[in-house]
């Protein structure tokens, strides 16, 4: 199967300080890959250098067969990738339906599918983002990136700080973005929803990765050794 994503030992710094020191990731079409790997190891940093939002150094990464060296991020966002950052980010003076439109580029993703997969976001469509309680926000976040009619969605923890009710509600939304034969990268701390929805897997340990393979091999031994606290 032809890889949507690749990246083969990745390297990158934030000025003079080494933060990926030799990364490998693949996704291949319609695949769910969970990115793993404890506090400060990596992660948020390896999707900065996926989005072209910071520069790799050494390695190479390819997306949707075209190499990303060199190209800024508008174009790689143009080529299909799209992110839901940490932090939800919206625009807090524009409205639910404001918000979604900015984003939209053509596809099978309208405000109308979206409405379906988030109901609530229809229900608060003419409501200023800044007034939606944080789960909404993260809804809005999933549906601008969805709106961009993406290749890989990608989800820095999507459900970081939500209510557990709000959080089964994403999980939900992903698990339909799953069947429906959406790619997905996802990074979270609930070990069991991940390996509950992800085909691979692959931790990351001091800015490398250090395993990689399918969910059902990622037996306690690994995950005590590199995810227990
Ligand atoms: P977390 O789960 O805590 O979000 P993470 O695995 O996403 O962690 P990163 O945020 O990618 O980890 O951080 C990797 C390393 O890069 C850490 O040592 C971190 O301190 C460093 N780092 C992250 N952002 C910056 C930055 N803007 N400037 C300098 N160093 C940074």
């Amino acid at each position: 199967m032809s890889k949507l994503l690749t990246l083969e030992n990745v390297t990158a710094f934030y000025g003079a300080s080494q933060a990926l020191f030799g990364v490998n990731l693949e996704i291949g079409k319609g695949e769910v890959v969970a990115l793993m790997g404890r506090n400060g190891m990596g992660k948020t940093t390896t999707i900065r250098t996926i989005c072209r939002m910071l520069p790799h150094s050494s390695g190479r990464i390819f997306f949707a067969g075209q190499n990303l060296e060199k190209m800024p991020s508008h174009k790689a966002a143009r080529l299909g990738l799209g992110l839901v950052p940490e932090g939800r980010r919206c625009f807090s003076g524009l409205t639910v339906h404001e918000n979604l439109l900015a984003a939209s580029r053509d596809g099978y993703w309208t405000f109308q599918q979206v409405s379906e997969l988030f109901p609530r976001l229809s229900e608060r469509r003419d409501q200023f983002a800044n007034t939606l309680s944080g789960g909404e926000q993260q809804m809005l976040s999933i549906g601008r990136a969805l709106m961009t009619n993406p290749k890989l969605l990608i989800l820095d923890e999507a459900t970081e700080g939500l209510a557990p009710v709000v959080r089964q509600e994403i999980w939900s939304a992903m698990f339909k973005l799953k069947d429906e034969g959406l790619s997905i990268l996802v990074i979270d701390k609930s070990l069991r929803e991940l390996t509950a929805i992800a085909d691979h897997c692959a931790i990351l340990e001091k800015g490398a990765t250090c395993w990689s393979g399918i969910t059902a091999d990622l037996v306690p031994d690994i995950t005590d050794r590199y995810l227990g606290v």
